[in-house]
């Protein structure tokens, strides 16, 4: 039996946000905008991380842990960093891995964060991680299951406030990762009595599972970058250097000196994440930066993919990323 349902993993988003950041020139109006959402992309993912070591000790058959489950509700919807589902009761965690001073203001809804001398605002996530929860009450109603809701700072050194009035709740809802383990154990002694079977869990946490909606927006549209704006050729998967050459079958890069003959598959991944899965021979041309149509030809034929149109205007079909 899995213990872990849905692994944690670098979404789609930070995925293109990272072949965005290999593609767009360092001088381009909007990288510092695109590194900005990256960096804390990255940061989210790092936290969720680091939380999850702390889950590992726990896991067994009726523990089951899903990492970034995204589900829609009509128009809205419910992004979940981590859930956790036993058969008394479940538990989602909403990460947040900021440094410096965090004040809750609850009668706001905000979280202010203070680093460096300054103030920053930032949607509250008790609100959020409440919303969760009852979404998750709902999918749990039959069994009555208990549903508990958690902030947690992934961050040890970042220092937790609250204005007074709202104090209690912080001091329930919010917590550092280490103390995780702890909440864990106490819910486990206050809910001993089983309210599902470890089969009924199971199946619930599969249907839960299949009802997620990928993250997955169009980063160039997003910007506002045209695609003639990008960087083409291959890239080194060591350094991320454009373009390697290719030298006797196999691509080599100037900066690191790495050799590949499987350069050009990271590369046709870069064009998935930003561009599509469709692509034509003069479009392999340009973006692998490969002048003759034959060895274009040949490394299409060499992938097995599937196409559509006829042969001056043949489309190929590259793999979806997921
Ligand atoms: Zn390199």
């Amino acid at each position: 039996m899995f213990l872990i349902v849905k692994e944690l993993q670098p979404s789609i988003r930070l995925r293109k946000l990272e072949a965005l950041l290999r593609r767009l020139p360092s001088h381009h109006r909007e990288r510092r905008r695109v590194e900005d959402e990256y960096a804390r992309r990255m940061a989210g993912y790092r936290g969720e991380q680091s939380v999850g070591y702390h889950l590992i000790p726990m896991l067994s058959k009726e523990f089951l842990v899903l990492y970034d489950l995204r589900m829609q509700k009509n128009s809205s919807f419910y992004q979940m960093d981590i859930q956790i589902l036993t058969p008394a009761f479940f538990v989602i965690l909403e990460v947040k891995n900021m440094s410096g001073t965090l004040c809750f203001d609850q009668p706001f809804s905000q979280l202010i964060r203070t680093i460096n001398g300054k103030e920053e605002a930032f949607a509250c996530p008790i609100v959020q991680v409440k919303r969760q929860a009852n979404y998750l009450e709902n999918w749990a109603s039959v069994y009555r299951i208990p549903v508990h809701s958690y902030v947690v700072i992934s961050n040890p050194a970042t220092i937790i406030k609250s204005i007074p009035a709202y104090s209690d709740i912080v001091v329930k809802t919010v917590i550092h990762a280490a103390a995780v383990e702890e909440k864990i154990t106490s819910l486990r002694t206050r809910y001993r009595e089983p309210l599902m079977s470890p089969k009924e869990l199971f199946k619930l946490s599969k249907k839960l599972k299949n009802l997620h909606v990928p993250d997955n927006p169009d980063l160039l549209s997003m910007f506002q970058i045209r695609r003639n704006e990008l960087l083409t050729g291959v890239h080194c998967p060591s350094c991320s250097s454009i373009p390697m050459r290719k030298i006797s079958g196999a691509w080599s890069c100037r900066k690191c000196g790495c050799l590949t003959k499987t350069a050009h598959l990271n590369t046709l991944d870069d064009y998935v994440l930003l561009l599509g899965t469709s692509i034509t021979n003069r479009q392999v041309r340009e973006f692998l930066q490969v002048s003759s149509t034959f060895s274009a030809s040949k490394l299409l034929a060499s992938l097995n993919l599937s196409h559509t149109g006829t042969y001056r205007n043949r489309a190929y079909l590259l793999p979806v990323l997921t």
